[in-house]
């Protein structure tokens, strides 16, 4: 188990990037994590993958960052923890005061995964594509939205914003 953020910057270590408003703001179900995000935002993956299921209880839905640009506020309550399967060595961290899930990161990604529903809305984002749609449970089903299907986000061009 290890609470330290890859690379992730804290309000603290970066005041003088706090002068321009974020693009986005965010937090946990109770507000015990807060977190900024002071660059683009990728628009969002649908993920039916067996991990994202279990860690949300439903499919995972992601937004993304740069690393370097998502600023955690309050980090006391964050937790990361390996995800267990995952083929990039990828962490997941979440709120262990009100269990909800935040983000996603791989090993060697200059990217963070940030559960979408944890942004502050308006978020100005779209639903881009579906992944890992050949981990669906029996009781999920992909909607007919003439959205891609992919195993990977790499093999998709997503817009950012
Ligand atoms: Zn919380
Ligand atoms: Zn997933």
């Amino acid at each position: 188990m290890c609470s330290e953020t890859r690379g992730i910057r804290r309000f603290y270590d970066s005041f003088v990037e706090n002068a321009a408003e974020p693009r986005a703001t965010g937090r946990c179900l109770c507000g015990a994590v807060t977190y900024a995000v002071r660059g683009p935002l990728r628009d969002i993956v649908i993920c039916h993958c067996s991990e994202c299921r279990r860690w949300s209880g439903t499919t995972g839905a992601f937004a993304a960052t740069r690393v370097e640009h998502l600023a955690i506020g309050k980090t006391a309550a964050l937790h990361w923890i390996d995800s267990p399967e995952s083929a990039r060595r990828a962490r997941r961290a979440f709120c262990t005061e009100c269990g909800s899930s935040l983000f996603w990161q791989a090993a060697d990604g200059e990217r963070v995964g940030i559960a979408a529903g944890t942004l502050d809305p308006p978020t100005g984002l779209r639903v881009a594509a579906h992944i890992y749609t050949r981990h669906l449970a029996d009781w999920d089903e992909i909607p007919d939205d003439g959205l891609p299907h992919e195993s990977a986000t790499a093999e998709l061009e997503i817009r950012w914003t």
